[in-house]
């Protein structure tokens, strides 16, 4: 049954001009179940042409994660789209899901969109409208503990218990594999995933992450920085609700200083940002109304919008530009450092503080007076330097024994081309130097920190059905960032290669004595490395098993594949057989 209800927020709030005929009750401190969301968007499917909603395959928790898609002309098979005459807006919602108030503002924007007709000819809208179904399942009153509202929350979790916003490279919930079809399928030229904040107290409604600047394409940033964003905020701050950069402070307040947020690719938007696409964290402020957090990321969406149907040609030719210039790149950075050294300052409405006697413990704890606001000029950190980069083989060559790499590739729409016989090629290969893992997993994984690696030339002998994978396509940044070791969110980071770090054959130090004694003899390069090791090391000298175990690494019996990152670099100019 359809609820005509007019919504009041236009007299709560005197501002808006929305007329949204959909039945969201976030004004009373309520955001909608995930059936009552997806029966919405039938509903507008239903009395929409321009509308449709698509069933695009099943989260973790069994049941669907859903696309909702709009257009003027009715586009709704992403093969049918040009690209280069279409712009198209992705926005996520739901990823946490007691962070829900895009779940409801996206619902309104689509809503009055589709009721007042603020589509334009060349803009194609995809909203996916709860996307951690089985986090948005598990409502409670509580689960986050800070925030104030709704009344009833999601949880972050997914039904595996996953973070999905650190799952966009592993890809191991059945939710990531879903979003990473969507996102092959419509490639975003403008991406947006909605949040709430934790942390600090001060006078916004929203705060916002844009792509991280230093570590975007230039053609992105240059276009993100001078154009788009300085819009968002101006536009943002002529609302009563305010918008300033993501307040990221640890432990500490704003006033000290803050610095912008490095949004890596396990990251929504730093996965968005492999591909060109200019992307937008929204971060509504959690202690504001429930309203309040909607309304600032509806407007949010709004002008975002409004900025897309008056300049989509413009935005279209600045991702085609970036991907160009990527297509160009020879190097590409794979590490970032936040560079302390820089800063600029900003005024920031903050509040008043100050540091009492905790009434619970011996210390004292920090308390913000909203009665007393305040601004302040801060200084705002948000210049990253590249402390690592890479330059860009002619292919990779990548074992089909690591399938869950090739599956993954796969999945993001990677060209990649079985070798149609065995082949021998001279290759550059790394050998992992060294690297830390954490005791205990994070989201899964024993993830690889600190990774150092060395460079080694050598002939590999690679299988029929191994994959070729050329670096000059579309995929250029994403290939080189996930398939390169040291990347921070490479697949090696992310364990997919974990077996070639352990040493698979070994000897019996009283057998292997005699043949130490052999090999020294009749090699006097291994004698002469090893009067050296024993100068350098002195108590290694005096044990017999490190003593073998430094003769034993230095022979042909130590097997080479040990700490070897098996994926080849092909630089030089190779015929190879494929059909
Ligand atoms: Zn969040």
């Amino acid at each position: 049954m359809k609820n005509m209800r007019l919504l009041t927020v236009l007299g709560v709030l005197g501002w808006f001009t929305v007329s949204a005929q959909i039945d969201l009750s976030f004004e009373d401190n309520r955001t909608p179940e995930y059936d009552e969301v997806i029966q919405m968007y039938r509903e507008l499917d239903k009395e929409f042409d321009e509308a449709q909603l698509i069933e695009y395959g099943k989260s973790d928790v069994g049941r669907p994660i859903y696309l909702f898609v709009m257009n003027k002309a009715g586009i709704f098979n992403p093969t049918m789209i040009d690209r280069n005459k279409k712009t198209v807006v992705l926005i996520n919602n739901g990823i946490h899901p007691g962070e829900s108030c895009g779940v409801d503002a996206s619902l309104l924007l689509a809503d009055e969109v589709l009721r007042n007709e603020l589509l334009s000819d060349d803009v194609i809208y995809a909203i996916i409208p709860l996307y951690n179904v089985g986090g948005s399942l598990n409502r409670s009153c509580c689960t986050r503990a800070n925030q104030n509202g709704p009344e009833e929350q999601g949880f972050r979790g997914n039904a595996r218990n996953l973070d999905l916003n650190r799952d966009f490279i592993k890809c191991d919930s059945r939710n990531a594999k879903v979003f990473t079809g969507i996102y092959r399928e419509w490639r975003p030229h403008i991406f947006i995933d909605t949040h709430t904040t934790n942390g600090a107290d001060y006078q916004y409604v929203m705060t916002l992450i844009p792509t991280q600047k230093d570590k975007a394409n230039p053609e992105i940033s240059a276009f993100m920085e001078e154009q788009l964003n300085p819009y968002l905020y101006e536009e943002m701050n002529k609302t009563p609700y305010l918008m300033a950069p993501y307040v990221n402070v640890f432990g500490t307040t704003p006033d000290e200083g803050f610095a912008g947020f490095l949004e890596t690719p396990r990251y929504a938007t730093g996965y968005s940002n492999l591909f060109n696409a200019i992307s937008y964290t929204t971060e509504a402020h959690m202690f504001k109304s429930y309203t309040d957090r909607v309304m600032a990321t509806y407007s949010f969406l709004k002008f975002l919008g409004k900025y897309v149907r008056e300049n989509g040609s413009e935005i279209r030719k600045v991702v085609q530009r970036a991907n160009a210039l990527d297509a160009e790149r020879e190097v590409f950075p794979l590490r970032w450092e936040l560079d302390t050294s820089a800063s600029r300052e900003i005024e920031f409405k903050g509040y008043e503080y100050d540091y009492v006697p905790s009434e619970l413990h011996a210390g004292k704890r920090l308390k913000y007076d909203r009665n007393r606001p305040v601004t302040w000029i801060v200084d705002y950190f948000n210049t990253y330097a590249v402390v690592d980069s890479v330059s860009v083989p002619d292919f990779y060559l990548l074992p089909a024994a690591f399938g869950e790499v090739a599956e993954r590739l796969q999945m993001n729409g990677v060209e990649m081309f079985p070798l149609s016989q065995d082949l021998t090629v001279n290759c550059e290969v790394y050998y992992i130097e060294d690297y830390t893992s954490p005791d205990r997993p994070y989201e899964g994984h024993y993830f690889h920190r600190k990774v150092e690696t060395r460079t080694e030339r050598m002939e590999m002998t690679y299988h029929r059905g191994d994959y070729l994978i050329p670096t000059s396509q579309v995929n250029r940044r994403f290939i080189v960032e996930t398939l390169e070791p040291r990347g921070v969110d490479s697949y090696f980071t992310w364990n997919f290669f974990d077996g070639i770090l352990q040493q698979k054959e070994w000897f019996s130090t009283y057998v292997f004595e005699d043949t130490a004694l052999d090999l020294l003899k009749s090699d006097p390069e291994l004698a002469r490395k090893f009067e050296e090791w024993k100068q350098a090391n002195p108590e290694g000298a005096k044990d017999g098993f490190q003593s073998l175990y430094f003769i034993y690494k230095n022979s042909p019996y130590y097997e080479k594949s040990h700490m070897r990152y098996p994926v080849g670099r092909v630089v030089d100019e190779v015929v190879f057989p494929i059909k």
